[in-house]
């Protein structure tokens, strides 16, 4: 602070504006968290009112309170207080009238418009050995950023084993799967470890497409020495895909006799397929000799995999995203890591260029229109099948309770503070509509309620209903959720 200033008379300014003192407060806190989630948690947000030293903040979602008060509350009021040290706590409101209103909300991207790019890693240049430089491997693939789970936690363990001691016992690696489930990240992320333990050795990446390219290249122009001095002093060799050169037989015959060098040599060799070396359709000697080696699959990753992807990638693309989201993606796209990270780019789209937060609904939304609908189709993109039997009365609850982030406990207990009381109501008129459950066995499941009392509450969230397009936005997410409707 300014000494000089509080020696002068305090000026007899009129009393900031609601608006002006949030901006200054937003300022503070922008300089302090990420831009990411600086936007997704503070857009649409506004100080509503100071009351004896409560400053009231508006957030336009139920979703956002448990967020806020779990991890900004204390800095916006500690940004708060640097602005007017009257301000003795902050007290949130859901007010769903302020999502996308220009008039009472702050528009954060007119008062903070710098975009700071997003960096997404890129391909960077990697040195091979002195003066050898490789554009292939790409930094974006490192054994850090992959997720270990029961479907590749063989494949993960052998890669690391060869890391370590490339050349060694896992000679050569063989790892096999389907298509987008990691093989190429696995590869790629080995032979960064490599370098990164040692480097000075030479690492080639390569697809068995490019292989055959350059063997046609070599013997176009009669460079076949040339090819095998590159090839065969290599210390470590990754060729992916090694099924496309099937029918190929002068690629397939370089190959083995590349292979049988740097294999005398100790030299390590990793190679990837789509399927197991015996169902290869390759030379038997090809595949005799990569049998002798080790050999792993990668296959399809389970929920709980699934959702740690998510999440590494939701931050490695430093995009926040409710937990109910990452939940319901995960729970859709079951089959292929590529397509999880597809609906993941999507979201990343939407929050970027709309500047919208997804939500299930959103994000169920972009599924139908990518023709992911788990109604629709199972068998084409991957997709479990929403099961038409009815929700449990169980299931309702926790899909409400995710997505208001308020707990089930919360939900049948007593309280009566809004946040509470609002997603009880739709629990409960879910409960109604879906389970046709009376408010007798309504009231018993909500902590033992008298049924006028649920009476009363399911007649009040009915009404609001038909002249509450929030709400019913809200009712339709987590019916989307429950897979009731599409
Ligand atoms: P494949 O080569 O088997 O077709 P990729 O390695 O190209 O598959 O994987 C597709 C995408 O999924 C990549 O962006 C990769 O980073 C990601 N991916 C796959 N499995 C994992 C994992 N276990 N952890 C993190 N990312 C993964
Ligand atoms: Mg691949």
């Amino acid at each position: 602070m300014n000494p000089t200033a509080t020696l002068s008379p305090a000026p007899t300014s009129p009393a900031v504006s609601t608006s002006d003192l949030w901006l200054r407060i937003l300022k503070i806190i922008e300089s302090k968290i990420q831009r990411g989630q600086f936007i997704t948690w503070f857009k649409d947000t506004a100080v509503l009112g100071l009351e004896e030293g409560n400053l009231v903040v508006g957030l336009p979602l139920p979703m956002f309170l448990t967020w806020h008060m779990q991890h900004y509350r204390t800095m916006t009021l500690e940004a708060a207080q640097e602005i007017d040290p009257s301000i003795r706590e902050i007290v949130y409101t859901v007010d769903v009238g302020l999502k996308d209103n220009r008039e009472r909300s702050t528009d954060l991207l007119e008062h903070f418009p710098e975009l700071k790019k997003r960096k997404v890693a890129g391909r960077q240049e990697v040195k091979l050995a002195e003066g050898i430089v490789s554009k292939i491997l790409s930094p974006k693939y490192m054994i850090e950023n992959f997720i270990v789970g029961t479907n590749n936690r063989l494949a993960h363990a052998a890669c690391m084993a060869v890391a370590r001691e490339p050349g060694g016992k896992y000679n050569p690696l063989f790892l096999y799967g389907g298509v987008g489930l990691g093989k190429t990240h696995l590869l790629q992320a080995t032979g960064n470890a490599i370098l990164k333990a040692h480097p000075r050795s030479t690492v080639v990446y390569t697809t068995s497409e490019d292989f055959t390219n350059q063997v046609v290249e070599a013997i176009q122009h009669q460079k076949m020495d040339q090819f095998n001095r590159r090839y065969r002093t290599v210390d470590v060799l990754i060729i992916d895909d090694i099924q496309f050169i099937a029918n190929k037989d002068r690629t397939q015959e370089i190959f083995f006799h590349t292979f049988n060098a740097l294999y005398e040599e100790r030299k390590q060799v990793i190679i990837s397929a789509d399927r197991p070396p015996q169902e290869l359709q390759l030379e038997d000697r090809l595949i005799s000799r990569f049998a002798r080696g080790m050999i792993a699959d990668v296959s399809q990753p389970d929920y709980e995999t699934r959702l740690a992807i998510l999440s590494e990638k939701a931050a490695e693309y430093e995009i926040f995203l409710d937990r109910a989201v990452l939940e319901f993606i995960a729970q859709h796209v079951t089959k292929n890591v590529r397509e999880l990270e597809g609906i993941l780019m999507q979201a990343v789209a939407l929050y970027e260029l709309e500047q919208r937060m997804p939500t299930v609904r959103s994000i169920s939304e972009i599924m139908s229109k990518l023709s992911m609908d788990p109604l629709k189709d199972e068998e084409t993109v991957g997709f479990t099948k929403a099961p038409k039997r009815k929700p449990t009365f169980q299931e309702i609850m926790e899909a409400v309770s995710r997505y208001y982030s308020v707990s089930i406990q919360d939900m049948v207990g007593a309280s009566r503070v809004r946040e509470v009381l609002h997603p009880r109501q739709v629990a409960m008129l879910l409960g109604k509509k879906h389970l046709d459950m009376s408010y007798v066995r309504l009231g018993e499941v909500f902590g033992g309620r008298d049924h006028t009392t649920v009476m009363n509450a399911l007649k009040k969230v009915d009404g609001r209903q038909h002249n509450d397009p929030q709400l019913l936005r809200e009712i339709r997410a987590v019916e989307v959720e429950l897979g009731l409707v599409q």
